[in-house]
């Protein structure tokens, strides 16, 4: 069976890797250039860091990643107002740590190097005539497969092609801008939250730093409310008291290298379609707001390889039946997990903030991702 990827992002680079593997023919087309653009970064909970247990990169992972040992959440005056211990977890499950995306891309692709990966080139259309696909890709050129995997993120135009615009994505209103802080005395492992009213800013291990989110609504904080000017979001932001002026000083005046990220996500009706499946976000785009977007991407790649694994190109449609009941409720139920959350970190009143508040002192790890703490425990 031949299987086009459009995407190398998490999904697509996984999925490249777990069908190399087991010798499985498979070619990515990769949008940008090339991975040296880091991205953002993301935590990876067990939920699907332990894909990488299958593919022997645990111990690259760890070394590439910061271990996240405590969650503290603190108001919008620098007041903590819990701390949870990660360790319970993690003792039972498996290690979480912090990676830029572009070094977890890097890590995926040593275990698929030799799979072909056409950075630069997207795939623009394709027509499943039932036997085959036909891609039409960017540089004009056109390439056949058995399967295509639609991995092209949270706008994904093979959904589009599919399904229409099935749905409306879910929109918070809120976006959030992303750097990254190097030769900080912060810990390493400590994992904070600031949730403010009309402003949350959160921190991140990563290898030798930390990666700081700072969201708002786009009205008052996004670039149509301050262009490219770094200093209106250094006022914004700075709002949350002393205890986050380090952080803040060091995003640029420029915002050069940041990015504005729309916080906004999307589901769709359905994962395949005759001989085209979705992956990752391009199925079930998540908010940051969970921290479980790529380790749904991770997981999903292993349940997709699993039942591809399991049949050949003539028996596809019950393989990709089986792929779908497998992840998609489970997907949307960590979905429902980070709107709840966007919920209660993304609110503007003052007075609804504060009341926020005194109800985070008595929540649990399990009452603020019930369905994330309870996932790890069933089976997928
Ligand atoms: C700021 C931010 C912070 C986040 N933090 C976390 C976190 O801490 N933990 C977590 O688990 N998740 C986090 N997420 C979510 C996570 O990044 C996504 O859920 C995850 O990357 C989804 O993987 P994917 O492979 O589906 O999509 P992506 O990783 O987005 O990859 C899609 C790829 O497809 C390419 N592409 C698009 N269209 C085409 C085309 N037509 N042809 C070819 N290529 C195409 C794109 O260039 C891209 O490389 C965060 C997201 C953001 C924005």
């Amino acid at each position: 069976m031949k299987i086009i990827i459009a995407g190398a992002g998490v999904g697509g680079m996984a999925l490249a890797a777990l069908l190399r593997q087991r010798g499985a023919t498979a070619e990515l087309y990769e949008r940008a250039p090339n991975f040296d653009h880091s991205g953002y970064m993301l935590g990876l909970y067990p939920v699907g860091a332990r894909v990488f247990h299958g593919l022997d990169l645990m111990d690259d992972f760890v070394a590439a990643s910061e271990r996240m040992a405590t969650y503290t959440v603190c108001n919008g005056h620098g007041e903590e107002i819990h701390t949870y211990e990660l360790g319970p977890m993690l003792d039972q499950f498996g290690y979480s740590g912090g990676i830029m995306r572009g070094e977890l891309l890097a890590l995926l692709r040593q275990r698929c190097a030799d799979v072909p990966l056409h950075f630069g080139t997207s795939v623009t259309d394709f027509d499943d005539s039932g036997e085959q696909v036909t891609v039409q890709l960017s540089d004009g050129t056109q390439n056949t497969c058995d399967l295509l995997v639609g991995a092209d993120g949270i706008h994904s135009g093979i959904r589009q092609k599919l399904f229409g615009d099935d749905a409306p994505d879910h929109e918070t209103g809120w976006g959030c801008w992303v750097w990254i802080v190097r030769n900080t005395s912060r810990p390493a492992t400590a994992v904070r939250e600031h949730w403010g009213a009309g402003r949350f800013l959160g921190v991140y291990p990563i290898k030798g730093g930390l990666g700081v989110v700072a969201a708002g609504p786009s009205r008052t904080v996004g670039p149509e409310a301050v262009g490219r000017d770094g200093r209106k979001v250094k006022e914004h932001f700075s709002a949350l008291g002393p205890s986050v002026s380090d952080l803040v000083d060091a995003l640029p005046d420029d915002l050069g290298g940041t990015f504005w990220w729309k916080l906004s996500d999307h589901r769709s009706k359905s994962w395949a379609k005759g001989r085209v499946a979705l992956l990752g976000d391009s199925a079930c785009a998540f908010l940051p707001t969970a921290g479980v977007g790529a380790s749904i991407a991770l997981e999903s790649a292993a349940v997709l390889d699993d039942e591809l694994g399991r049949t050949d190109a003539c028996f596809l449609a019950g393989a990709l039946a089986r792929y779908e009941e497998r992840r998609k409720a489970r997907a949307e139920a960590f979905q429902a997990d980070s709107r709840k959350l966007a919920s209660m970190m993304m609110i503007e009143s003052v007075g609804m903030s504060w009341g926020r508040d005194q109800l985070m002192k008595f929540y649990t790890l399990d009452m603020l991702a019930k369905t994330i703490a309870q996932s790890l425990a069933k089976p997928i």
